[in-house]
């Protein structure tokens, strides 16, 4: 038997697959096998794209496999990285590096233990029922007490209850210990209200989820890509909830799709009281090991139903019978590594393999989703209330970064009590620091931008880097010590409410990449959810899902800063932020108020979502990009040439324009980007309407260049629907 393997290599100039000659005894081989490999004279991984009787080359030219690694691949993952590594411009081998089991290449293990467990004699002796033989000691009452929890544990690690006492008992018969695998879990968090039982579903919920139901039931995987369209608040997570309900008991299995794990702890503990161990969780807060074990449960069957970030779209499941992508208009979604999968793309390829209903949730769905997928609505809140009044402040000739309104609002609700969230995208003191006498401008020695002040740190740091240096005293130009500080960050906002507001009894909390770690922030929402009133300060982090019930106030300042990126997706982030922020205001008791500050008071992303208006913003948008061609009008992809030398990135960017004239497409540049990283970029972009072309075409360049490229230490990356 001949297996064709494609080896685990970073180089794009290899590519496989390679065959290899099975020996007899190696007949459990199969497509997905995980084999170590003699290739290119060295021992290498390679994972089983295919089995044939014969191969083109003589068999005794065709090396064995020298050995089979425990755990593989699905082989429906492996159709599924073949499939990536096409759809994106990479390698197969990059993309089945995604689809292994977390730490499979890295020798991960099953964890074996020392598993403690009470014997019958034990059960007796705990009884009272056992007779003990003449000579032997009674049980002390700690003994007692250690096989009584022995018994209401069950099988336990021995180390948790103490090794040593536990062999002690062993050697009197009432314990058995024995080496045995464990499964390593992650530890759970408990925010927000989760019930182990549905509750009674709206009449608009009712309709969502019938609609789901029949798709669900229908065969083939035609007309099975819903969007579940409701406002915030509107109770999506309890149809999805329902939807895994229905699905499992189908006997199919489930995977659900969140932004980020970490910033909603809430929507994975309430699938967890819901469905118990069924439920596998995956996420980077985890460790290898954990993630590994979570894996092995899900391609086992012990779990059916995986949630996480963008890499659980790669969950082991067989028979899936629903995807659902929650937030489906979070940048997220997009790995930013190579492959440069889209994990909504993904999502809708895995479904329709399975014969999966797609359900992408969302208040402010893409442009590109509307058009795509059957709509279901949730067009009004659980609790009845309306959505909060929005009102637009415009901040031209303000000087201070707070409006008159938004102070006198800030200062009311001190006075009354309550809840605020103040969103800035912009971490940080100030932007950038200048030099008063000479203009000089404090740049990143590595990258063409600015560096920002963080003022407690004491540093000023590069945002694209991570460079730093220490706040300066001194212009190294002319030695002028009058350094201005322009704009304004979460940092500095942070300080000037807590001068102005903070209390004990009213803290001002910020939430943003400088509040460090997965466990800092959920302790910061954990605080912000106990407080009687305060504020709560920070970049988008601020608006993502969460559910506190008492937030009378939603502040955004420096609404068009997301305006300004030079993107496509400009309008369309502009307003779902803002109305994704207005959505966390006036839920449970209180009414809420929400107040956009902005410089550009007429925008139209700014004004559609002063008027919760969802459907007409993505008319105008849909509109707007049809005439630009844009998507879901056409397909744009991404190359971009970074070298130390400026002149060989921007001759092989010249050289790849040439190769990339696809039918059809529209080919954008090559235009310099900003130096990042001690390397010059140039970047093309092809605006295509035959997608597939397009992607054969620029394959097809890249890997005809790949040599010529390296060989002037030029590095192209592709990126297929960049965000
Ligand atoms: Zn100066
Ligand atoms: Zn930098």
């Amino acid at each position: 038997m001949i297996a064709r393997v494609q080896p685990l290599t970073r180089t794009r100039a290899v590519r496989g697959p390679f065959d290899y000659r099975l020996r007899p005894d190696q007949s459990e081989v199969a497509v997905g096998s995980l084999l170590r490999v003699p290739f290119g004279g060295r021992p290498s991984l390679g994972v089983v794209v295919g089995l044939a009787g014969t191969s083109e080359l003589e068999p005794d030219r065709l090396a064995e496999p020298d050995g089979v690694l425990p755990v593989g691949v699905p082989p429906d993952l492996v159709r599924l990285a073949e499939w990536m590594a096409g759809e994106y411009c990479s390698t197969p081998a990059r993309a089945l590096g995604l689809v292994l089991a977390p730490g499979a290449t890295a020798g991960q293990r099953r964890k074996r233990a020392l598993i403690a467990e009470l014997s019958r004699s034990g059960e007796r002796a705990l009884d009272g029922t056992l007779e003990e033989p003449p000579g032997t000691r009674a049980l002390t009452d700690r003994q007692r007490a250690l096989l009584a929890q022995l018994r209401s544990r069950g099988p336990t690690v021995a180390s948790e209850l103490g090794t040593e006492a536990l062999k002690r008992l062993q050697a009197r018969g009432l314990v058995a210990i024995a080496q045995r695998e464990i499964a390593r879990r992650p530890a759970r968090h408990s925010v927000g209200s989760a019930s182990a039982t549905p509750p009674p579903l709206t009449p608009d919920q009712e309709r969502a989820l019938a609609e789901i139901l029949v798709a669900l039931s229908r065969p083939g995987s035609d007309r099975k890509e819903l969007l579940l369209h409701g406002v915030t608040g509107s109770g999506k997570t309890e149809v999805y909830l329902q939807a895994v309900q229905a699905t499992l008991a189908v006997g199919r299995s489930a995977i659900v799709l969140v932004p980020e794990i970490a910033l909603t702890p809430q929507a994975l503990h309430r699938f967890q009281t819901r469905f118990g161990d069924i439920v596998a969780v995956m996420h980077s807060g985890m460790s290898q090991g954990e993630r590994y074990d979570e894996w092995l449960r899900l391609a086992s069957g012990d779990a059916r139903v995986a949630v996480g970030p963008r890499s659980a779209v790669f969950a082991p499941l067989s028979d899936i019978g629903l995807v659902i992508i929650d937030e489906e208009h979070e940048g997220s979604y997009k790995h930013e590594g190579d492959p440069r999968y889209d994990a909504r793309t993904v999502a809708a390829r895995r479904a329709r393999d399975h014969a999966a209903v797609l359900l992408l949730g969302t208040a402010t769905p893409r442009p590109e989703t509307v058009s795509s997928c059957r709509h279901l609505r949730l067009p009004r809140r659980i609790d009845g209330r309306a959505l909060p009044p929005v009102e637009v402040l415009d901040m031209r000739g303000q000087h201070h970064p707070l409006h008159p309104v938004t102070r006198h609002a800030l200062a009311d609700l001190r006075r009354e009590g309550g809840k605020a969230i103040v969103l800035l995208n912009r971490r940080g003191w100030s932007n950038f620091l200048s030099c008063r006498s000479c203009g000089r401008v404090w740049m990143c020695p590595h990258c063409e931008v600015a560096l920002v002040l963080h003022r407690a740190g004491g540093f000023v740091a590069c945002h694209h880097c991570g460079h730093r240096e220490r706040v300066p005293s001194r212009c190294p130009k002319c030695a002028s010590v009058a350094v201005a500080r322009h704009g304004a960050g979460t940092e500095r906002i942070e300080r000037e409410l807590t001068d102005a507001l903070g209390a004990p009894d009213f803290p001002v909390l910020r939430l943003d990449a400088d509040s460090s770690g997965l466990h800092e922030r959920a302790r910061t929402l954990e605080r912000f959810q106990a407080a009687a009133g305060g504020l709560l300060v920070g970049t988008q982090m601020v608006a993502k899902g969460h559910d506190f019930p008492d937030v009378a106030l939603g502040i955004v300042l420096d609404a068009d800063q997301t305006l300004r990126f030079p993107d496509f997706r400009a309008e369309e982030r502009t307003f779902a932020l803002i109305t994704q922020l207005a959505g966390r205001a006036g839920r449970g008791t209180r009414a809420g108020r929400v107040l956009v500050q902005t410089l550009a008071p007429e925008a139209r992303s700014i004004a559609f979502a002063a008027h919760h208006d969802s459907d007409g913003f993505i008319a105008d948008e849909l509109i707007r990009r049809e005439a630009l061609r844009y998507p879901p009008y056409a397909s744009l992809i991404r190359i971009v040439c970074a070298a130390a030398d400026g002149a060989a990135a921007h001759a092989t960017a010249r050289d790849l324009h040439a190769r990339v004239q696809a039918p059809g497409a529209t080919v954008l540049g090559p235009a310099p980007l900003f130096r990042l990283r001690d390397r010059e970029r140039s970047q093309i972009v092809i605006k295509a309407t035959d997608r597939a072309a397009a992607i054969a075409t620029v394959s097809a360049a890249v890997d005809e260049r790949a040599r010529a490229a390296s060989a002037r230490r030029v590095s192209v990356s592709v990126d297929v629907d960049p965000q």
